[in-house]
């Protein structure tokens, strides 16, 4: 069962919420399944530390609506920066066009919040396999 599990040697998720509540679960759901995580708190934060660390960042949680740098203009610069990982947009809001808005953004999936465990392991899992196929 081992090679099932997403594998990250010195790679980590890269997890940007302003929200520190948000953040503070979020993380620590990741690491409880020994998924290393870096969490930052706006865009600018994302892509400063990107740029900082461009191998290390194997996918990124991006929530939206963020101070500074929002999840949208964060994954416009990321993405004419060249950073090609997933991207996958969280989203308190389910009754907007944010999943529209998110993909036009160059965002690569959506998940809605409060996030689950396992939504956050099923969605590490789906593209870091993807990822090591291409
Ligand atoms: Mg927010």
């Amino acid at each position: 069962m081992e090679e099932e599990k997403p594998e990250f040697s010195n790679g980590r998720v890269l997890l940007v919420e302003d929200d520190f509540v948000n953040g503070k679960i979020i993380s620590r759901l990741l690491e409880m399944d020994n998924i290393p995580t870096h969490w930052v708190k706006n865009g600018r934060e994302a892509l400063d530390f990107c740029q900082e660390n461009k191998e290390c960042v194997l996918m990124v949680f991006m929530d939206l609506q963020m101070p500074i740098i929002d999840g949208y203009q964060a994954t416009v610069a990321l993405r004419k920066n060249g950073f090609n990982r997933p991207i996958i947009a969280m989203t308190a809001n389910a009754f907007s066009d944010d999943h529209v808005k998110s993909a036009e953004a160059g965002m690569d999936d959506f998940i809605m919040k409060p996030v689950s465990k396992m939504e956050l392991f099923m969605m590490v899992e789906k593209w870091m396999k993807r990822e090591r196929k291409k």
